[in-house]
């Protein structure tokens, strides 16, 4: 969809910055997962917020695209997938983070699955669920080394014989979650991977059966290693168009689904050596025109990113100058003509006005190079003050 500047302040009155999610691209992307996962099924992981995308309308695209289920990392993120009609009510949820005891109230109310990881949590939900006359079904979570969650793999077969008679459970899965996927050195990869079949081998030979398998997130489904993929995949990021670092051999061809755009709601010009900004932390160079854009901390635009950040306006970049504030920012366009109102995009690709260049571009990952992070979190880090807006490519 093309807004123009003009259609922010009519379609959106209250805010004209905006983060818009191409449902296209997310669902281009569910597929070219699909494509690397072969067989397994895929459990899209939509925790957070769907990584700061919004959770029901991506559901809604990934439920539609074939995902089996959908994967949150605690219970409460799960209310609105419930709630909501946009999600059928009959898809699995499962909570990718071990539950406390008294949680299993809302596990049974919710219908969700749980990660069986704790005999006194086991024994709470299977009481909770007898109570209610429902069946919840687990996930048997094994620690193959990430050391975060689960039970440790010489536990497996005991803890399996302790909670296998509970009432109302049923353990249909067995889960395991990798350390260093996405290195370059994939060995402890590979010894999570071995651990986990052994773990698996160990408990078939008691007479256990899982319906689900799963360990792969993104970078292990981008490694493309087979046998790491079990029957089920459990991709986060790659679904929202990153690959979860730049040491993959085989990176997943996914495009970023969100894209950040404001507009000038501000120009002045201004001499040689003016201050711009808290602080005067940056004085303006030469004469020129500063813009200002209603964006700042509060919605994501980290204050660290002072001077660090540039954005596009035009088909050409710019600098953001001066202390990000908290609404506001302001961008050196030197003696260039925009008016205000000018569109001016933070996150996202656009059209160069370089013969020379087709396309200019700035994603998730420039940011987080300059503030010594991950794409994770810059997209997670915009706030709820920046309204979604969706479209389909
Ligand atoms: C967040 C998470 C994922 C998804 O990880 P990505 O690296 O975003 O693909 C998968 N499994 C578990 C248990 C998680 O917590």
């Amino acid at each position: 969809m093309n807004y123009t500047t003009r259609d922010y302040p009519q379609e959106y009155p209250l805010r004209t910055t905006i983060a818009e999610i191409d449902l296209g691209r997310l669902r281009a992307n569910f597929r070219t997962i699909s494509a690397r996962a072969g067989s397994a099924a895929i459990m899209p992981v939509v925790k957070a917020d769907a990584y700061g995308h919004g959770i029901v309308p991506c559901a809604e695209a990934l439920v539609q695209e074939g995902a089996a289920m959908l994967g949150v990392a605690f219970a409460a993120e799960a209310e609105p997938l419930r709630t909501d009609r946009r999600i059928p009510y009959e898809t699995p949820i499962a909570v990718v983070t071990p539950p406390f005891p008294h949680g299993a109230a809302e596990y049974c109310r919710l219908n969700l699955e749980f990660c069986a990881a704790s005999l006194e949590t086991m024994q709470a939900f299977s009481a909770e669920a007898a109570r209610t006359g429902r069946t919840l079904k687990a996930h048997l979570t094994i620690d193959t080394g990430m050391h975060r969650d689960g039970i440790q793999t010489h536990e497996a077969l005991e803890f399996m014989r302790s909670v296998e008679h509970l009432p109302n459970i049923a353990i249909h899965g067995i889960c395991t979650h990798f350390a260093t996927s996405d290195e370059a050195d994939t060995s402890y990869f590979h010894l999570q991977v071995k651990r986990f079949g052994d773990t698996i081998q160990t408990l078939r030979d008691a007479g256990y059966s899982f319906r689900y398998i799963h360990a792969a997130n993104s970078g292990a489904i981008a490694n493309t290693s087979a046998e790491a993929l079990f029957t089920l995949v459990r991709p986060g990021i790659a679904l929202y168009g990153y690959n979860p670092s730049d040491e993959l051999s085989e990176p997943l061809n996914v495009k970023p689904v969100m894209a950040l755009k404001t507009s000038i709601i501000s120009l002045r010009r201004l001499a040689a050596e003016e201050p711009i900004s808290y602080g005067r932390r940056y004085t303006t160079l030469r004469e020129t025109t500063i813009a200002t854009i209603p964006i700042g901390y509060a919605d994501g635009l980290r204050r660290n990113l002072t001077e660090k950040l540039r954005v596009m306006i035009g088909g050409q970049y710019f600098s953001v100058v001066g202390t990000i504030c908290m609404d506001q920012c302001m961008v050196d366009i030197g003696d260039a003509p925009f008016a205000v109102g000018e569109t001016v995009q933070l996150l996202g690709s656009q059209k160069s006005a370089l013969a020379e260049v087709e396309e200019i571009r700035i994603d998730a990952n420039d940011w987080a190079q300059q503030l010594h992070t991950i794409p994770y979190e810059i997209l997670t880090s915009i706030t709820a003050r920046v309204p979604r807006i969706y479209f389909t490519s």
